[in-house]
Parts: structure tokens; C-alpha cells; sequence
């Protein structure tokens, strides 16, 4: 049987990755990112870490976790503190994990990455798309857009939800950031 090619899937949580981890597993052998240095605080950033292992346990799926760097998560969003979320902050946000993505996929020799991103109902799944190709024509990579993976957003949503209501998947109350955590 000719093996499945390797995609390194970056998670944000495990309720965005959900559904994305069985649906590529029908494709691909993925491999389970977890780069989120925006998170704060640390606490908040290990809760979303456990799950993600736990995700990919249960879909026995490697997991690497990225070196958590808020230090430079600040310097990359610096002057745009008092954006709201989804305002200009958040692109530089995106670029930035999904950069570290792609530059792990190459050092691994792993020619496709992806994100789980896109699954929240919050976030622009168009453009996180077309920044996802951008770095990845920039990296020499191949990245799989949302709408190949997941083609109807609200059904899927739903459908991730229940799949993480039933492992019992951690779930957050904010994106992630100090700035768009409202506590
Ligand atoms: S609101 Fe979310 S996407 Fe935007 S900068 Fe904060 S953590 Fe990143």
C-alpha cells in the first residue's frame, strides 16, 4: 500500500481540530502543531496544550509542540494593543504561527501544512487561505485550504462541536490573547 504524504496540521485548540484531524486522516498522515505563543496567560496556553495532545491520542496523530514565546508574539503585535479582535492585530497573529508552521514543515521535509484556524466561526477562513498559500509559495510548501477540507463551515462547526462535547475537549472563552481576553 502506498503510504499517505505526511501534512503538518497547525491546532489552535482541540475543538477547532476536531473534525479537520478525522477528515485529513482520510488523506494524510497528520502531524498535530501546536504553536500558539499569543495565548496568555501560560496557565490558559497549557489547558489548550493538554487538549491538543489529547486530540491527538485519539487520533493517533503525532504532536510537536512549538517553544512557547510570548516575548515574541508581543514584539511581532506591538502598536496594535488596542486593536479589536479581528482588527489589525489578528493578521499579524496568523502570519505569525502559520509562518512557524510552515518553516517546521520544511526542516521536516513535509511538503503540505494547514491550519485549523479557519474551523472557528470567528475567524476569515478566505483569508486565512490566501495567507496560508502566500507563505507557503514564499516556503516552498503547499498549503490545504479550509474549503478542501471542510467545505460546509457551519455544518462542520457544529459537527466539531459535538465530536468535542463527546471527548470532553477543553473549550476557551476567548480567541486567545491578553487583549481579547474581556475577564
Ligand atoms: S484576538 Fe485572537 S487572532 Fe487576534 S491577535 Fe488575539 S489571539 Fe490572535
Amino acid at each position: 500500500m502506498v503510504p499517505k504524504p505526511k501534512i503538518l496540521l497547525h491546532v489552535c485548540c482541540a475543538v477547532c481540530g476536531a473534525l479537520m484531524l478525522k477528515i485529513l486522516r482520510e488523506r494524510f498522515e497528520p502531524i498535530v502543531f501546536y504553536s500558539n505563543s499569543n495565548i496568555h496567560p501560560e496557565e490558559e496556553y497549557r489547558k489548550r496544550l493538554e487538549a491538543a495532545k489529547k486530540l491527538a491520542l485519539e487520533n493517533e496523530a503525532e504532536f510537536i509542540e512549538d517553544r512557547y514565546d510570548p516575548a515574541a508574539w508581543y514584539e511581532a503585535v506591538s502598536g496594535l494593543e488596542k486593536e479589536p479582535e479581528g482588527g489589525k492585530r489578528c493578521p499579524v497573529c496568523f502570519a505569525l504561527r502559520l509562518g512557524r508552521t510552515a518553516a517546521e514543515a520544511k526542516r521536516l521535509n513535509i511538503r503540505f501544512f494547514t491550519t485549523t484556524l479557519s474551523a472557528s466561526l470567528h475567524k476569515n477562513e478566505h483569508y486565512i487561505d490566501q495567507l496560508g498559500k502566500t507563505i507557503a509559495e514564499e516556503t516552498e510548501t503547499e498549503f490545504i485550504a479550509f474549503a478542501e477540507i471542510c467545505p460546509d463551515k457551519k455544518d462542520s462547526w457544529k459537527k466539531a462541536s459535538e465530536i468535542s462535547r463527546e471527548a470532553g475537549f477543553y473549550r476557551q472563552k476567548y480567541c486567545g490573547c491578553e487583549f481579547s481576553n474581556q475577564n
